[in-house]
C-alpha cells in the first residue's frame, strides 16, 4: 500500500474511474440536486452516495467517536445521520434510486475488491432496486465500536 502513497485514492474516485472504465458516463457532484450526491447517473435515476464512516456514523470497524470533545462529535455525528434521512427520502420521493457505498468497501482491512464492488454496484445500476448499500466486510471476532457504546480500546489489542 505504501507504494501508492501520494496517488489520489479518495475512495470516491475509486468508484468513479472503476465506472468510467466501464463505460458508464455521470455527472458528479450535481449541486442542484438535494444531499449533492457524489454521483449522478441520469438515465438510469441512479445517485451514489460514497460516505465517510466516521462522517456518517457508520457502524463499523473504521468508526470511533473520539474520546475528546465527545458530546461534540455524537451531535455533529448524529445530526449527519439525520440529514442524510433527509436526503435520502427527498431523492427518494423525487423518483431517484440510491446507493451508498461507504468507506470501509474501499480501504482498511475490511475492504472488498474493487472488482466485486464494481460489480455489485453495477448490477445494482442495471436493476430498478430503490435503495442499495455496499459496506466492508464482517470482520470476524471484531467488536464494532458504535454510537452508543464509544469504546476507547487500542485498534491492536493483543488479544488474539
Ligand atoms: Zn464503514
Amino acid at each position: 500500500m505504501a507504494a501508492i502513497r501520494g496517488k489520489d485514492t479518495k475512495p470516491e474516485l475509486l468508484i468513479r474511474s472503476g465506472l468510467h472504465r466501464l463505460g458508464y458516463r455521470f455527472r458528479v457532484t450535481r449541486k442542484d440536486l438535494t444531499g449533492k450526491p457524489d454521483i449522478v447517473l441520469s438515465r438510469l435515476d441512479a445517485a451514489i452516495f460514497v460516505h465517510g464512516c466516521f462522517w456518517h456514523g457508520h457502524n463499523c470497524h473504521l468508526f470511533r467517536l473520539p474520546g475528546t470533545r465527545t458530546d461534540f462529535w455524537a451531535s455533529k455525528i448524529s445530526a449527519n445521520q439525520k440529514r442524510d434521512e433527509t436526503v435520502r427520502s427527498a431523492l427518494l420521493s423525487d423518483g431517484w434510486r440510491i446507493a451508498t457505498v461507504w468507506e470501509c468497501a474501499l480501504k482498511g482491512k475490511a475492504r472488498l475488491d474493487l472488482q466485486e464492488l464494481l460489480t455489485h454496484l453495477t448490477t445494482w445500476l442495471e436493476d430498478d432496486e430503490g435503495l442499495f448499500e455496499i459496506r466492508g466486510r464482517d470482520l470476524p471476532g471484531a467488536a464494532s465500536s458504535s454510537m452508543q457504546a464509544p469504546k476507547a480500546t487500542e485498534p491492536n489489542s493483543s488479544h488474539r
